[in-house]
């Protein structure tokens, strides 16, 4: 029985070691980087796209303005042909060279924008360009996690169904309180006494305690004093 028992939790810690490892397999790192990678890509771009989009508007406002001052300044010159005073003429000047100035930089402006536009779409084809890569990335880390969960998958569901069939051999009541260990003890319910020392906790019982355990009568289990674990000799 204690060696069905040691059996148990042999297949039992098999099973919680795979787990272990399935949480912590390096392959999901790597997904989860490949997918922050398209992320960023898709952020990318889509501030690229906005910025477009901004530029589009400022250049808009631009030209509305423009087309105002155009018609303000063929108003002005209209006048200019009018005038007979000398001074108003100059005034009329003065405000035409003002409206020039401020249609020079609003051209300029646009200019710019028209500019920083086209140099962001070349980049938009660049960044479109990295797209399947990026996807394809993202797939064959997607693909090596699953691969690497499911063949641990396999080794767990053997280690339980190894487990599942000692159970079904061991009495219950002994499986209540191999059950209630683990639970106190990360997994581990039962040791064994390896020369004087109990190999779940690795202290030293007095040389009286393990005689003790070595002389548990058959069918009875021993506790470490120490852990509390069921003790093998
Ligand atoms: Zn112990």
């Amino acid at each position: 029985m204690n060696d069905l028992l040691l059996q148990l939790q042999a297949a039992d810690t098999e099973a919680d070691q795979l787990r272990h490892r399935r949480a912590r397999v390096p392959e999901r790192d790597a997904l989860a980087d490949a997918e922050r990678a398209r992320a960023e890509w898709v952020s990318a771009g889509d501030a690229m796209r906005a910025r477009i989009e901004q530029l589009t508007e400022e250049i808009a406002t631009e030209e509305q303005e423009s087309a105002t001052l155009d018609q303000q300044r063929a108003r002005l010159a209209g006048q200019l042909r009018t005038v007979i005073a000398p001074r108003e003429a100059e005034a009329l000047q003065h405000q035409i060279a003002l409206l020039d100035e401020r249609r020079s930089q609003l051209d300029d402006r646009e200019l710019a924008a028209l500019e920083e536009q086209s140099e962001i779409d070349d980049r938009l084809t660049e960044h479109a360009g990295r797209e399947a890569a990026i996807v394809a990335a993202v797939d064959e880390a997607r693909s090596a996690l699953d691969a690497v969960e499911a063949s641990i998958d396999a080794d767990i569901a053997v280690a339980t169904e190894r487990a599942e069939s000692l159970r079904g051999q061991l009495p219950e009541q002994l499986l209540v309180r191999y059950d209630r260990l683990r639970g106190l003890h990360g997994g581990v319910a039962i040791a064994k006494l390896v020369g004087n020392r109990c190999d779940g906790c690795h202290l030293d019982l007095s040389a009286a305690e393990a005689e003790a355990v070595r002389h548990t009568p058959a069918g009875d289990l021993a506790d470490c004093p120490q852990c509390g674990r069921m003790l093998v000799p």
